[in-house]
């Protein structure tokens, strides 16, 4: 059978809601995931921000403090059996600010003269630490880029340098910070969000790893991150890059000038963007119901538009059924293209039906005097003989036509020949049929008709026609025959040749007469 318009409509429906849906769901997932990555990007270089400058404060302040211990360790510097003051001194900076892992006073030369924890037994050692070697030589104040220490301690150290009231150099006060230990750097910059798959990360001016979650990755060289690469040229900001590990990565960086860092917080793309991908399932469900509503609105609106054509496609496969017509009628015909349709179909149902009638008259009746021609009359004899309804059959030949031609031509006894046509359907009954048997022979078949009434009508005929002028201007007079089924024969051919033969009898017996088949036993 094909498809159908029906299902060509839904197809085509179902294809366009299915990729309205996915149109709207890839939108709405682009449009969410990029919103989320901005605002991602916005608050890691806000939280970035915050942290850098928070770490900038915290350092200038602990510069500060040492700046303001220097003055006590000055004055007790130039005392001698000052070591136990000295000591105390450092050791409250230490425990006060616990901001240092460790704190040393030391000399020009890097002897150290004051330090605590006391346990590290430094007194009157020499410093060779970079810290310390870089703050005696460049005698003022300084933020360390870390170094790993003769202990193995990753070290940051922060000191200022000791200048007498008359300029005299004599040494330094300092504070390490050890990286790889508990620190305060932990402290201040915490450890936020990690729940959410964010971190925080602090680079040194070359790019290594002074802080991060995780304490292994510490003195890792991460100069080659994009963002590394940035941040310790001095510029704060956010960008997506993906990291030394191939992650994509949403990271926001700032700058810590004090000290020359770079403090970086990110966080991986496919967590900050997971919500949009929960929104796309929450989405989805939410416009199930919508979906289905639209599923049937569809399957309703198809069968709706496809009914017509499909009803009017039916009905034409079945053209011969009788009630063709009135089952195309009641089509609904709501649209344009079906309303044509309909009409269309209507108008060649008539003009086929028109045509056939026609074309059945013509092959039934005889185009001179529009009677029921001979083949026709073949056939109702024949169906009434199967039904065995009862008839009786009038023949009748003019007589002397001949005569009639001869004299005032063809044409003038064809219209004889009209004439006669007419008297004959006037003289029949109603269900009579007036035949024309053969050049100027005729048949009236009678159904339900005795002898008697067959012989009647035949001899109306006869005096009408003998009461009347013809167009010939002279009158013609008919003789005719009778018999009947199934009292006379019951075949058809018989019927006729027994009519004939009465026929026949009156020509013979003087023409212009009717006779009626005897009811006398024949003997033939
Ligand atoms: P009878 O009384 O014995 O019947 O004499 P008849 O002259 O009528 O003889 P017959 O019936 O044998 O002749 C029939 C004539 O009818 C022959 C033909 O010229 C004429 N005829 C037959 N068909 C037509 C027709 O269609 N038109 C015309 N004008 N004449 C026809
Ligand atoms: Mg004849
Ligand atoms: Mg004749």
């Amino acid at each position: 059978m094909g498809w159908s318009l029906k299902k060509l409509i839904q197809i085509v429906a179902m294809l366009a809601i299915v990729l309205t849906f996915l149109t709207s769901t890839t939108v709405g997932y682009r449009v969410n995931k990029q919103a989320l990555i901005d605002s991602t990007l916005g608050t890691n270089k806000a939280y970035a921000e915050k942290l850098a400058s928070t770490t900038n404060t915290y350092l200038r302040e602990t510069l500060k403090i040492l700046q303001v211990n220097s003055e006590e360790v000055l004055s007790l510097i130039a005392q001698p059996d000052s070591q136990l003051q000295l000591n105390g001194i450092v050791e409250r900076i230490r425990t006060q600010t616990s901001t240092f892992n460790s704190v040393v006073i030391v000399s020009p030369e890097g002897i150290v003269q004051g330090v605590s924890p006391s346990s590290l037994n430094l007194i009157g050692e020499k410093l060779t630490s970079v810290g310390a070697k870089q703050a005696i030589e460049e005698k003022r104040s300084i933020i360390s880029q870390p170094y790993v220490s003769t202990t193995g301690e990753l070290i940051v150290f922060i000191s200022v340098p000791l200048f007498s009231e008359n300029g005299t150099y004599r040494g330094i006060l300092g504070g390490a910070i050890y990286l790889n230990k508990p620190n305060v750097l932990e402290k201040v910059l915490g450890v936020h969000f990690t729940e959410n798959g964010s971190y925080v990360y602090v680079v040194d001016k070359k790019g290594s790893l002074i802080y991060h979650q995780h304490g292994k990755r510490m003195k890792d060289d991460v100069s080659e991150n994009e963002v590394v690469k940035k941040v310790i040229t001095g510029i704060n900001g956010s960008q997506q890059f993906v990291n030394t590990k191939g992650i994509p990565m949403l990271a926001g960086y700032a700058y810590v000038p004090i000290a020359d860092w770079g403090i970086i917080s990110q966080r991986p793309v496919s967590v900050a963007v997971s919500p949009a991908k929960s929104m796309v399932v929450e989405m989805a469900w939410k416009s199930l119901p919508l979906l289905l509503l639209a599923f049937f609105l569809v399957r309703y609106l198809s069968k709706k538009i496809a009914m017509p054509l499909q009803r009017l496609a039916y009905y034409t496969e079945s053209s011969p059924e009788v009630d063709q017509k009135e089952k195309m009628e009641t089509v609904s015909d709501w649209y344009y293209e079906a309303r044509q349709l309909k009409g269309a179909v209507l108008y060649s149902i008539d003009y086929f039906k028109n045509e056939m009638n026609y074309f059945i008259h013509q092959s039934t009746t005889d185009p001179l005097t529009k009677l029921t021609n001979r083949r026709t009359m073949d056939d109702f004899m024949k169906q009434w003989v199967e039904e065995k309804k009862p008839f009786a059959l009038v023949i009748f030949d003019i007589d002397k036509f001949k005569r009639v031609n001869d004299r005032y031509g063809h044409v003038v006894g064809d219209e004889v020949l009209v004439y006669l046509a007419d008297l004959m359907q006037n003289a029949a009954r109603k269900g009579d049929i007036c035949c024309r048997y053969g050049g100027e022979e005729f048949v009236i078949l009678l159904p339900k008709a005795d002898k008697a009434t067959a012989y009647q009508v035949a001899e109306r005929l006869r005096e009408k026609l003998e009461g009347t002028v013809s167009p010939c201007g002279e009158i013609v007079t008919i003789s005719a025959g009778v018999a009947t089924y199934p009292l006379d024969a019951v075949y058809p051919a018989q019927i006729i040749e027994l009519a004939d033969q009465c026929l026949y009898q009156a020509k013979r017996t003087g023409r212009n007469k009717t006779i009626v088949v005897s009811d006398e036993p024949r003997h033939e």
